[in-house]
């Protein structure tokens, strides 16, 4: 599976080269790439905000860069496909197991982290005219760039791809699988504390 992540923070992702996740990549069950928002700017400060047009507090994200990210992604990526295209927003359809296991059968996965504002709309409109497009959120609250929910996205989409967990029976009978929870689990010894058989 390819994962491309869009971000002006790179090492963010950088609990993804650890555990499961950081082996399947080395394994190459994986192709995980992290790209720097920045590199597809032109200016000396390499700035990827502005104003809001409207006014308005904060700042949004200019669509120049993205374009151009988004550019970069379809020409160095799977050959004759197209990526969905995540984005996280507090807006979005809520980020589910029932999503996750759907999103693991994709071949490619590309991921654009918002901050500040927010990204520019006419890039999610531009973008939707090119790929697939979903605006994904994590929950409902504001986070303060897209960088964690796309963790938290990664992490359960990737160990659902086949071989990612060695044991593919643990996976059977877990939390959200068929809309129910997981029961309980112990380990040895039988009693702790006053605890257990
Ligand atoms: N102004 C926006 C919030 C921007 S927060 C609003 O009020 O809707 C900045 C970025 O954080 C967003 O672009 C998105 O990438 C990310 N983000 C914030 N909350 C999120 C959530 N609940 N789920 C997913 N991504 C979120």
């Amino acid at each position: 599976m390819r994962l491309d992540v869009v971000t002006i923070f790179p090492e963010y992702l950088s609990p993804l080269d650890l555990s499961l996740i950081g082996k399947a990549r080395e394994q190459c069950l994986i192709d995980l790439r992290v790209h720097d928002l920045r590199d597809f700017t032109h200016d000396r400060h390499r700035t990827v905000d502005d104003t809001p047009y409207g006014g308005g507090a904060g700042m949004v994200m200019r669509p120049e860069p993205w374009g151009e990210a988004l550019d970069h992604l379809m020409v160095t990526g799977v050959p004759g496909a197209l990526p969905h295209l995540l984005i996280p927003g507090p807006g979005g359809v809520p980020f589910t197991q029932a999503m996750a296991q759907e999103l693991a059968t994709e071949p490619w996965l590309a991921f654009a982290c918002g901050r500040y504002e927010g990204i520019d709309e006419r890039v999610i409109d531009h973008a939707e005219t090119l790929m697939p497009v979903t605006v994904v959120s994590l929950g409902d609250y504001v986070l303060g760039g897209g960088e964690v929910a796309v963790l938290a996205m990664v992490e359960a989409i990737a160990r659902l791809v086949p071989g990612v967990i060695g044991n593919a029976d643990s996976m059977v009978e877990e939390s959200h699988e068929d809309g129910l929870l997981e029961y309980p689990v112990f380990t040895k010894p039988p009693q702790w504390r006053g605890r257990g058989l």
